[in-house]
């Protein structure tokens, strides 16, 4: 299991993540700073998010498997005209991160103070703690 860098945060989520059953697995994991999501046990390709049916052979036979912490960045933004739930914390960064074992996935960028983003560098996966649950973000890796 993949271990992810727990940060505080402060408050609730903006827009809380909607939770089924099934993807209920993975947000209790990530509040432990756990990593991981579903996997094909038929055609073995990894699927983000969590599915219960895998999206590339249609198998229903799916298991959990960890993620890698470590990506580099594919591209990014900076949202100045936010969304109304989240116009509090405009301006912010948003990326695309190709995972170390490729996914792709699209999260918050954590900036470092005097620091810009770059496509190619080098990230790594971390977990938000706010009072009423987990998000997870994207931060660079010090070179
Ligand atoms: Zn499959």
């Amino acid at each position: 299991m993949t271990q992810l860098p727990q940060l505080p945060a402060p408050g609730r989520r903006a827009y809380p993540p909607r939770t089924s059953a099934f993807t209920k697995t993975f947000w209790e994991a990530l509040a432990q700073g756990r990593w991981h999501t579903t996997c094909c046990e038929a055609c073995g390709r990894q699927t983000f998010p969590p599915r219960p049916i895998c999206p590339h052979c249609w198998s229903d036979r799916v298991g959990w498997r960890p993620l890698s912490a470590r990506g580099t960045l594919y591209s990014w933004t900076r949202i100045h005209a936010a969304p109304a739930v989240f116009a509090a914390e405009a301006p912010y960064a948003a990326g695309i991160v190709d995972l170390e074992g490729g996914i792709r996935l699209a999260c918050r960028l954590l900036d470092t103070p005097g620091a810009d983003w770059t496509p190619g560098m080098a990230v790594e996966m971390t977990v938000l703690k706010y009072e009423d649950g987990p998000l997870f973000a994207a931060r660079a890796v010090a070179p």
